[in-house]
C-alpha cells in the first residue's frame, strides 16, 4: 500500500527538545507551497499503485492556510490516484486551531487530526516551551469534536525531568476524559543538537530514573487499556479499528513517497531524502536540479528493519513472512536468537508471529538488537 507524506517546515516557535526540520520565519510559505506542488507532479510516476494515506507532518502543518491546503490537495489530484477512502492525516498544535480555523480544515479532504498536546499540565508546557496552555489543548479537540472529526490522535510526553507520578496520572487521567480515538506517547528523548540536550550537558536537567519511566509506562498501559484503548505498537495506543494506518504502512515496509524539504522516501529497496533546507529545496525543485540523497538498503538492513518494526507492534513478526522475504539463513539467525528470550517469558510465538511478552516489552530495545544482523 503507497502513502505520500508531505513536509511541512515551518514552526511559530521552536520547541526545546526538537530535532526536526522546521524554521521560524514564514516568508517563504508562498515559494514553498508552489514548490512542494511542482515536487509533487515530478514525483507522481514513483507510485503506481493508489494511495492509501496522506500524512501532513512537520514542522507544523497547521500553519498553512485554508488556500495553501487547496492548492496542495488540487495537485495531488491532478496527479495521483488517491483511494476515495483514504486516511489523510493533518498534525496540528493546539494554539492554531481556532474554531474558525478547524471548521477551514473541516471543509478539507482531512479525515484524521493528530494534535500535538504532550501535556495537560501548564509547568510541564511551558518547560517544554510549547506555545498552548492546557486549557487551549482541551478546547482545541472538543472544538475538533464540534467540526465533527471522527479521528482524533493526540500525542503525550512522559518522563520530563521532575515530573511526578501524580502528574503524569493526571495527564493520563484528562486524556481518557477527552472521548478520542487514538493516543501516541512517547517518553522525553534528549536528542543532540536540541535546547534540551544543551541543559543536560549543562546540568540544568536531570532525566527521570529509570525505575520511575518503567512505572510511568506500565501505568500508561494500564490506564489506557482500562480506558478501552488497544496497546498496537509501543506508543501508540488506539480504539478499535482507529490504528494509524500511515504509521503502520511505515511498520510494514510499504512504498511511500516525502515531499518537502527533509522528506525521506522509500521504494522497498532505496530510502532517499530531500535537502533539509528550506531555500535551497525551493531553489531546487524551481531549477529542475533536485537531487536526493539515497541510501539501498542491503537484505540485512531490510531484515533488520522488519525486527525492529514489527516487534514493535502487537502483531509481531511474521516468521514465514520472514523466511520468504530473507531467505533461511536470516529466518534462522531469528530463530536462534529468539530462543533464550522465548524460555525467559520475554518472547512468544503466537500463530507463526514472534511477538513481545508484557515482560518484554519493558526491555525491547536489548531484544530486538540482539535479534538484528550486525
Ligand atoms: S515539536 Fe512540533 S511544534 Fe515544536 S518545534 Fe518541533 S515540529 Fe515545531
Amino acid at each position: 500500500m503507497a502513502g505520500i507524506y508531505l513536509h511541512i517546515p515551518f514552526c511559530k516557535t521552536r520547541c526545546v527538545y526538537c530535532d526536526f526540520y522546521s524554521i521560524t520565519n514564514e516568508e517563504l510559505i508562498n515559494s514553498f507551497v508552489d514548490a512542494i506542488c511542482i515536487e509533487l507532479k515530478n514525483r507522481k510516476t514513483e507510485i503506481n499503485e493508489p494511495a492509501k494515506t496522506i500524512y501532513f507532518g512537520g514542522g507544523t502543518p497547521t500553519r498553512l492556510n485554508k488556500q495553501h491546503f487547496e492548492k496542495i490537495f488540487n495537485s495531488l489530484d491532478d496527479h495521483y490516484n488517491v483511494e476515495t477512502d483514504a486516511e489523510i492525516t493533518i498534525e496540528a498544535n493546539p494554539d492554531d486551531l481556532s474554531e474558525k480555523y478547524i471548521n477551514d480544515l473541516s471543509s478539507l479532504p482531512f479525515n484524521r487530526i493528530s494534535i500535538g498536546i504532550q501535556s495537560f499540565n501548564d509547568n510541564e508546557l511551558k518547560f517544554l516551551s510549547r506555545r498552548h496552555s492546557a486549557k487551549q489543548a482541551a478546547d482545541a479537540v472538543n472544538n475538533c469534536q464540534k467540526a465533527e472529526f471522527k479521528d482524533i490522535s493526540i500525542d503525550l510526553m512522559y518522563g520530563l525531568p521532575g515530573q511526578t507520578m501524580q502528574i503524569w496520572k493526571d495527564n493520563l487521567k484528562q486524556a481518557c476524559s477527552l472521548d478520542i480515538q487514538h493516543i501516541s506517547a512517547y517518553h522525553l528523548i534528549y536528542e543532540e543538537k536540541t535546547r534540551l540536550y544543551t541543559l543536560l550537558r549543562a546540568g540544568k536537567v536531570s532525566p527521570v530514573n529509570e525505575d520511575l519511566s518503567n512505572e510511568m509506562f506500565q501505568t500508561l498501559i494500564d490506564t489506557l487499556t482500562e480506558n478501552h484503548f488497544i496497546h498496537y505498537e509501543i506508543s501508540n495506543f488506539a480504539k478499535d479499528g482507529f490504528y494509524s494506518r500511515h504509521n503502520s504502512s511505515y511498520w510494514s515496509g510499504d512504498p511511500y513517497i516525502g515531499v518537502g524539504p527533509a522528506a525521506h522516501s522509500f521504494d522497498g529497496d532505496n530510502r532517499t531524502w530531500n535537502i533539509a533546507s528550506l531555500s535551497k529545496y525551493i531553489s531546487a525543485v524551481n531549477t529542475g536540479n533536485m537531487v536526493r540523497e539515497t541510501e539501498h538498503l542491503s537484505l540485512e538492513q531490510k531484515y533488520n528493519e522488519a525486527i525492529l518494526t514489527g516487534l514493535r507492534t502487537m502483531w509481531g513478526v511474521d516468521l514465514n513472512g520472514l523466511k520468504t522475504k530473507f531467505g533461511n539463513n536470516l529466518y534462522q539467525y531469528c530463530v536462534n536468537n529468539a530462543q533464550k528470550f522465548i524460555e525467559e517469558n520475554l518472547l512468544k510465538i503466537e500463530d507463526g508471529n514472534l511477538k513481545l511478552t508484557q515482560k518484554g516489552i519493558f526491555i525491547s530495545d536489548g531484544i530486538m538488537s540482539e535479534l538484528m544482523n550486525v
